[in-house]
């Protein structure tokens, strides 16, 4: 196990430190050894919502437990997925931190969304994103409101989140043999 603290993982979500919120009082910096949010997802480049079918599959990952997303100061955005990285040891260290990928190297915790002043914002609901988007993109809304959009009161969790299930690999495993058996 290596001694020294890790840096983190993360695409270019630095972009945003361009932008600055006005300073309200001084904030100590996170230390990554109390932290490791960094290490616990997955982040992906995606389209913005700029037309309908990127609208609706930005809806599509928010319908999923454990997804989010994220737009940036930049306007760029990015799908989330909760996912703890399995060389992320109890304490915060990176259990391979000598070896560890480029994207972690590259990550910097000064500019990271822990500590840097960023103007991002992240959608953890369907009807957090299309409140975003009737405000700001009201064609898009318009377009995909009355044939891609649930009535209201379906957006929220409807179903009891499964995250306890089987593992998907132990599900396709059976599914296939499954279907081999026929
Ligand atoms: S880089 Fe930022 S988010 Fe990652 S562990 Fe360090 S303080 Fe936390
Ligand atoms: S390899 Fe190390 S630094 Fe990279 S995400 Fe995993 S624990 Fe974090």
């Amino acid at each position: 196990m290596p001694e020294a603290p890790k840096s983190k993982n993360k695409p270019a979500r630095v972009a945003s430190a361009k932008k600055r919120l006005p300073v309200v009082a001084p904030r100590e910096p996170v230390g990554c050894l109390t932290c490791g949010l960094c290490c616990t997802y997955i982040a992906v480049g995606i389209d913005g919502p700029l037309n309908a079918k990127a609208a609706t599959e930005i809806l599509w990952h928010l319908y999923h437990d454990g997804v989010s997303i994220y737009r940036d100061g930049e306007d760029e955005w990015m799908v989330q997925f909760e996912s703890r990285c399995r060389h992320l040891l109890d304490d915060n260290k990176c259990g391979i931190y000598a070896k560890r990928p480029h994207i972690c190297r590259e990550y910097s915790e000064v500019s990271c969304e822990v500590n840097s002043d960023g103007t991002g914002t992240t959608f953890y609901a369907p009807d957090e994103f299309l409140n975003y988007l009737a405000l700001n993109h009201k064609r898009i809304y318009r377009a995909i409101s009355e044939t891609h959009v649930p009535p209201r009161e379906l957006l929220g969790r409807t179903q009891p989140s499964r995250r306890g299930h089987e593992p998907f690999e132990a599900r396709f495993a059976r599914l296939r043999a499954q279907g081999q058996a026929r």
